[in-house]
């Protein structure tokens, strides 16, 4: 039986859950492939809007060029005019200053407040020849040097005389806070926080939201025109990392939720076949028992009925021992073949149990002298102790004599060879009438007494149990009996010592 369960169990778990198995793992790979390209598609967002940021910056300062680089004196009313407009108009504009190439003094200086004189480094050597360079190629580059506090930024002008350089002196967080953060906060538009700071020290200069954020935790490129600082982004309320996370913790529940429904399934399952298969095996069992007890009687019957019918007796005298043996084993059959019936009735639901009021102190005594004849063929001491007030209980006669004769059967077939005792007590407890039969006999071990209620079951274990044939029906009879009458039977017994059967009813007020 073992094999067969073990078979089912395994074809049953590679069915359910190697197709399990398989889904799992293509969903896992296919939702992180679909999350690695959301997420490249969100990094790409990302990365496009700190390019808007940094493309603000360069129309800034791609428009100051323009304004300055003009075919007009650098120490003329006009120029003065235009670099005065600019410092007006962009309060992170400290210096604008113009110089001839390679010359160490300024052809002009306008600072903030009219200050005179220049207060950075004006840049020379392979810099400047290549942005020459790019001016006959017709393109201006804007190039940038940190200087402190400070970004200088110079480019080579296109429309003067003599090769000049412009540089203009700028604050840098004074910009940043001032020119690029309005823009920043636009294009952030309440989902996303961005952050400038300074990428050596970490330092945040301008954020959309006060929160504590770690600059780690954002997408980060660097300013353009700034070198020294970095502008990071990040969605505002959750990063997508997080949602994916949330997302598939999310997912391993439901199939957590999932497997454990399968389990149980598959679990109940194998309980269930492996009840049916327990049921059949005992069923065959059965009924190679019951044949087996039907047959012997019968052979007896037969051959006794032959001897008499053909007269072939020698002494008369043995013609009533022959009746007897008929009678008795007739009685046998019957008794075996109302078991069964029984047993059928009350499967199907249609036994009735006529109820009345039995007086125990009478009826009990009465069963007990009913099987008085049997208890002296088998040698069994018999004892009965019940109590002096009259108890009633509410039963049916028949069905409670043939509970009776169940555990009195039971304790004769599962006696021992010599000094066999059966002891009947009836007790009051709690509000139940407890009826106990004891006996002295093989006992019964703790692994059978889960099951000898149960139909069919046979204990098999012991050199008697082996030998003593019956169909496994009269304690599970026992117990439908019981609680038809709304009570119970339970057992209490010990190996090799003996065991004591315990009926329980209901009080019964009369
Ligand atoms: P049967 O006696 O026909 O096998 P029962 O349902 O009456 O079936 O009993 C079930 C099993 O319980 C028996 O096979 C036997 O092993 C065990 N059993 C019942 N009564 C006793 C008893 N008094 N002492 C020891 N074993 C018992």
């Amino acid at each position: 039986m073992r094999k067969t369960i073990l078979k089912i169990t395994v074809v049953l778990l590679v069915i359910i859950f190697l197709p399990i198995g398989f889904f799992l793992v293509n969903d896992l790979t296919k939702l992180n492939q679909d999350e690695q390209m959301v997420e490249q598609v969100y990094n790409k967002q990302l990365a496009s809007i700190l390019t808007a940021v940094n493309q603000h910056s360069e129309n800034i300062i791609s428009y100051w060029a323009s304004s300055l680089d003009l075919p007009v004196d650098c120490n003329s009313e006009a120029m003065k005019g235009i670099a005065g407009n600019l410092l007006i108009n962009n309060p992170s504009i400290r210096q604008i200053g113009f110089t001839l190439i390679n010359s160490e003094k300024p052809l002009a200086v306008y600072s903030r407040n009219n200050e005179k004189g220049s207060t950075v480094q004006v840049p020379k050597g392979e810099d400047i020849n290549q942005l020459i360079e790019f001016i006959r190629d017709d393109y201006q580059k804007i190039e940038v040097l940190k200087h402190d506090d400070l970004t200088v930024l110079y480019f080579v002008m296109k429309n003067q005389q003599q090769a000049t350089l412009c540089f203009i002196n700028v604050v840098t967080e004074q910009f940043i806070l001032q020119s690029l953060g309005p823009e920043i906060q636009q294009v952030s538009q309440d989902m996303f926080y961005i952050a400038v700071s300074d990428s050596v020290s970490k330092q945040v200069i301008f954020a959309t939201e006060n929160s504590a954020t770690d600059t780690n935790d954002l997408q980060q490129t660097s300013l353009w025109y700034f070198p020294g600082y970095q502008i990071g982004i990040r969605l505002l309320s959750r990063t997508i990392d997080e949602l994916v996370k949330e997302r598939s913790k999310k997912g391993r529940y439901i199939l957590w939720g999932l497997v454990i429904v399968v389990v149980f399934g598959a679990v109940f399952v194998i309980w269930n076949i492996r009840k049916e298969i327990i049921l059949a095996e005992l069923k065959s069992g059965f009924v190679s028992n019951v044949s087996h007890e039907i047959r012997t009687p019968l052979a007896l019957i037969a051959m006794y009925a032959e001897t008499l019918r053909l007269k072939r007796l020698k002494k008369l005298e043995k013609q009533d021992e022959y009746l007897e043996v008929i009678h008795s084993e007739s009685e046998k059959l019957a008794n075996m073949v109302n078991r069964i019936l029984n047993f059928s009735k009350i499967e199907k639901g249609k036994r009735i149990f006529n109820t009345q009021n039995i007086p125990l102190l009478e009826f009990i005594p009465n069963v007990m002298d009913s099987y008085k004849p049997y208890f002296e063929e088998n040698k069994v001491d018999v004892t009965c102790n019940m109590p002096e007030e009259e108890i009633f209980i509410n039963a049916d006669r028949e069905a409670i004599s043939e509970v009776f004769f169940n555990l009195f059967d039971n304790a004769v077939k599962y006696g021992k060879e010599t000094g066999k005792r059966v002891e009947v007590r009836c007790l009051k407890h709690k509000k139940n009438i407890v009826i106990e039969v004891e006996d002295n006999g093989i006992g019964i071990s703790g692994k059978d007494r889960k099951y000898i209620f149960d139909k069919f079951y046979r204990a098999r274990k012991g050199d008697l149990a082996n030998r003593v044939k019956g169909s496994g029906l009269g304690l599970n009879i026992v117990r439908q009996v019981m609680k038809g009458h709304g009570g119970d039977v339970s057992v209490k017994s010990k190996l090799n010592e003996g065991s004591c059967f315990r009926l329980k009813f209901p009080m019964n007020k009369k």
